[in-house]
């Protein structure tokens, strides 16, 4: 299969960090934005540079739990977890890109976030090139292998 993109710099899983892990549950580390060589987005918790206007916008990031810093991520101390948005957030991604905000979330609360991103850097690494897989993308970027 041909690749959709080919980045110039390669990606390691080494990259992966808690710091890319957003509140909602998403590795930005595996985001096809944070791959991409150009106009890249330094994930959630980054700054605004670079980042689509859906992200800037995005009512997990902005939610008045996760703002007031009483919460780092989202999880069932919050009311409301797991609320709509957080749902339909995590069935999008479970059906289209093979991963699961939800577990993601319960995986970092019940294990800590340096495990789980441990296991992050052992789930995500290609088996042919040892490049850091897409989760946008099923092949791997770097050397295709599926
Ligand atoms: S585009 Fe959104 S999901 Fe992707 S790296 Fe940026 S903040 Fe994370
Ligand atoms: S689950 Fe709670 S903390 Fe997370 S976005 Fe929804 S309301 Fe905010
Ligand atoms: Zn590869």
């Amino acid at each position: 299969m041909p690749l959709r993109i080919k980045p110039r710099q390669k990606l390691v899983p080494g990259v992966l960090a808690a710091e890319l892990m957003a509140p909602c549950g998403m590795d930005c580390g595996l985001c096809m934005a944070f791959v991409r060589d150009k106009n890249g987005c330094l994930g959630c918790r980054a700054g605004d540079e670079g980042k689509a206007k859906s992200c800037l916008a995005c009512s997990i990031r902005n939610c008045e739990v996760i703002r007031s810093a009483e919460a780092h991520f989202c999880s069932d101390e919050c009311g409301r977890f797991p609320c709509p948005r957080l749902k339909r957030l995590d069935a999008r991604y479970r059906q289209k890109y093979r991963m699961s905000m939800l577990e993601n979330l319960r995986a970092i609360q019940h294990e800590g976030v340096d495990a789980f991103v441990a296991s992050e850097r052992e789930r995500w690494v290609c088996p042919e090139c040892g490049g850091l897989q897409c989760v946008h993308i099923p092949e791997c970027v770097y050397c295709g292998h599926t």
